[in-house]
């Protein structure tokens, strides 16, 4: 935003007078991390809050404010805020010790678990996050296959690592990003996800290519959703080619269904990867599939097939901590149904949320699957029918670029958190601890933020 901008917001002026206490850390923040922040999703000028607690589907920022929470962990949180007996579980386990440097049973159960409620899961390697599971599943895929390639699908996020970081959130035109050598983006073969027949085609024609990587819900949790029969057209063609087929259900996993992404669509992959809930909130990751494959890791097993081992340390992988509270958060979605329960309440906010555009008069979009929720804010006010809006008619540019148009993207979020509300992009991640109070209070922040975003000009009525 200019300066101008800021400072003619009464947006911005009401979000400024609220946080005086975030605005003194982030003059901290600034001196000693690079913008200020640890994440690039929580970039926001002129600066974001500092949260000092958070319970259940709300949090509380150090000048006292509460939000209704949609960041949800980036959407680690599925069970809410500081679960009670997730945090009776860490605890116990804090008096136990935090690092064996050794095997131990919760990892075990961990693993029991995972491959219990993963279809595709007959082994599971634990990582620290979910970048790490991506970096290790394309190091099995290439070992397993011989093959080097690897298809990955415009604006499709895996991680920040080397492999998968161009074409992700920029670089849509396969040229490497800063750091990365082109070289190494050589190996992606980038394209987008609107053709089908296009990508089969593709990966028809190609025979180096050791796996195929995707988002099941289509780019950055549905922003941009896959056409109808991607996922089983992409099944079926690298099951006849001899191509890993390798889901990202770092966000899908336990939260499209119990069973992830794959046990919801009925397609399971060779190989996924997991993070954010498969961890119960703390730090965690996994890859997750085929013994075939993951087998490469395994000692006997590589020396049986004569295989060169692949080498896997990690300081932190499964660590108690991380084992303890991801047995009891995966206990509880899969006995309590919660997944199931986050679905709902995501669907009635969807509506609601729908209802406010129609009755504002704003030719915006709000859409989604299961427990996300994503609002297309149209920034070029294009002709829209909010009651009627398919974010499959829309190109990909404008669909991953709305989000990120200033002053518009900064002013929807500061106006929501000056009336009680946190979302992501605009968007966010909902939890089975969020309900009908959380719905009528997003509701009306929604509300207010339109009314206010179309007396500085920002929106226009349809
Ligand atoms: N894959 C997807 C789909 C993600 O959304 C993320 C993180 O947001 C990752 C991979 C990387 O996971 P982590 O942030 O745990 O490294």
């Amino acid at each position: 935003m200019t300066t101008a901008e800021l400072t003619n917001s009464v947006i911005v002026t009401d979000y400024k007078a609220k946080t005086e206490g975030s605005a003194k850390l982030f003059e901290r923040a600034t001196k000693v991390l690079p913008s200020g922040i640890t994440h690039d999703a929580r970039y926001l000028d002129p600066y974001s809050i500092h949260v000092g607690r958070a319970m259940g589907p709300l949090k509380w920022d150090v000048d006292g404010n509460e939000y209704v929470d949609y960041f949800c962990g980036h959407g680690a949180m599925l069970l809410g805020h500081s679960h009670p007996a997730v945090v009776e579980a860490v605890k116990r386990q804090m008096d136990l010790g935090t690092h064996y440097g050794a095997s131990h049973e919760l990892e075990v159960r961990w693993a029991e678990l995972v491959c219990e409620l993963i279809p595709c899961a007959e082994k599971v390697r634990f990582t620290a996050s979910g970048t790490e599971a991506s970096h290790m599943a394309i190091r099995l895929a290439r070992a397993y296959t011989g093959k080097e390639k690897i298809v990955r699908f415009k604006g499709h996020f895996h991680g920040w690592h080397d492999h998968v970081a161009p074409g992700a959130i920029s670089h849509y035109d396969g040229t490497t990003t800063p750091g990365v050598p082109q070289s190494v983006t050589d190996l992606t073969i980038l394209t987008p996800t609107d053709d089908v027949s296009n990508i089969v085609q593709l990966i028809e024609r190609h025979d180096d290519i050791a796996a195929v990587m995707f988002e099941p819900s289509g780019a950055s949790w549905g922003q941009v959703p896959l056409p109808p029969g991607f996922v089983q057209a992409v099944r079926d063609v690298t099951t006849k080619k001899g191509v890993v087929m390798l889901m990202d259900e770092v966000i899908t996993g336990f939260r499209w269904s119990v069973g992830g992404a794959q046990k919801a669509l009925g397609v399971t992959p060779d190989l996924c990867i997991l993070g954010k809930i498969v961890a119960g909130g703390l730090p965690g990751g996994a890859v997750a599939g085929s013994a075939a494959i993951i087998n490469r890791i395994d000692h006997a097993a590589s020396a049986a097939k004569n295989h060169e081992r692949i080498a896997h340390p990690g300081t932190y992988n499964a660590n108690p901590l991380s084992a303890a509270a991801a047995v009891t958060a995966l206990s509880l979605v899969r006995d309590e149904k919660l997944a199931e329960k986050a679905n709902r309440t995501a669907a009635e906010l969807r509506s609601a949320l729908r209802q406010v555009l129609i009755e504002e008069s704003v030719p915006w979009g709000v859409y989604g699957e299961s427990s996300v929720f994503l609002i297309y804010p149209n920034p070029w006010n294009d002709p829209i029918d909010p009651a009627t809006f398919d974010p499959l008619k829309i190109p990909f540019e404008k669909l991953k670029g709305a989000s990120n148009v200033n002053p518009l993207r900064g002013k929807i979020r500061m106006s929501l958190m000056s009336h009680g509300v946190d979302f992501f992009t605009p968007g966010g991640f909902v939890s089975a601890a969020h309900g009908a109070p959380e719905i009528e209070r997003t509701v009306y922040a929604f509300r207010r933020t339109l009314r206010k975003l179309k007396a500085e000009g920002e929106v226009k009525s349809a």
